[in-house]
């Protein structure tokens, strides 16, 4: 008999920014994270541009990106993967959930949602199931929704702790495809999450709540889910999440003293005499020392 106790998984961890501007600080703590938690597990550490949403894309805003986390010492595993060219995969994908009965065609509209669920929730409003047993008549197709039945969806986030959402009242079948064609965010990141053999997911708490979404997905392809844990969110002196967004965001430069500043966001306390050694050699205590025991599930500011 094999030692089954022998066999152990590699940690397969990622960073996927999206390209909607230049790397930021909520960005670069993400990035941090995610590379210290899995080098020092052993691991790998990949790359992927979301860059799906074209409207928001910002022409030169991923090589950018790209230079400064080479700049700041960051190696990643294996080919950069561009979301732009997996449309192949996200289609087949959709048409596998339609043929296994999860997929359905929607002709709301936004306003027509909005309007029939005033109060809406953290995610926005919550869909009232009106094209969920087929189009009413006179309906055409604009988006595809996957179907949500009742029951709980609960995860042990690695910082957060147990999360549970009613994915049916929090959320309601949620759009795969947009009306525009545009693939949505959590199908692409189920699809692309699970190609590169994708074991840790370590990202900004922002997406805490689209996580029940994407385990329900891993669900329905068959696939088990990664672990996940939920980075807490870098705060601008205003208070509000710093995000691509918004104009007061920092661009990251490839100074390495940001990097210390980042563990130290991260509540890793680095010495103080490394406060201006090299990205190399931050990044390596960062690896060697990084403990996510240490960091308080609150955002703050920087
Ligand atoms: N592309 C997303 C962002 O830049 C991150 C997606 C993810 O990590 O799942 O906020």
């Amino acid at each position: 008999m094999p030692d089954m106790g022998a066999i152990t998984r590699t940690t397969v961890g990622r960073f996927a920014p999206s390209p909607s501007g230049p790397l930021h600080l909520g960005s670069l703590v993400t990035a941090l994270g995610s590379y210290c938690h899995a080098r020092q597990r052993g691991g790998l550490w990949r790359l992927r541009i979301e860059d799906l949403d074209t409207p928001r894309v910002v022409p030169g805003a991923a090589e950018t990106i790209l230079k400064t986390l080479e700049h700041l010492g960051f190696e990643w595993d294996g080919e950069v993967v561009w979301q732009s060219r997996r449309f192949e995969a996200y289609a087949a994908t959709l048409h596998q959930l339609k043929q296994d009965g999860w997929l359905f065609d929607c002709g709301c509209s936004r306003r027509e949602i909005l309007a029939s669920a005033p109060h809406a929730g953290e995610e926005g409003p919550v869909y009232p199931g009106t094209c969920r047993h087929g189009l009413p008549p006179g309906r055409q197709a604009r988006s595809q929704r996957l179907r949500v039945d009742s029951g709980l969806i609960c995860f042990a986030d690695g910082l957060y702790g147990q999360i549970e959402q009613s994915l049916q009242s929090a959320v309601g079948d949620f759009v795969l495809r947009r009306g525009d064609g545009v693939y949505a965010y959590q199908l692409a990141v189920v699809v692309d999450d699970h190609a590169a053999g994708i074991t840790d997911v370590v990202r900004g708490a922002d997406l805490l709540w689209s996580t029940p979404r994407q385990i329900h997905l891993h669900a329905c392809l068959g696939h088990s889910p990664p672990h996940y844990i939920h980075l807490p969110l870098v705060l601008g002196n205003d208070g509000e999440k710093l995000s691509k967004r918004h104009q007061q965001d920092v661009p990251v430069s490839s100074d390495p003293h940001l990097l210390w500043q980042a563990l130290n966001f991260l509540a890793q306390a680095p010495p103080k005499e490394m406060c201006r050694a090299s990205a190399r050699e931050i990044l390596a205590w960062g690896v060697e020392n990084f403990s996510l025991a240490r960091i308080r599930p609150v955002d703050q500011t920087f």
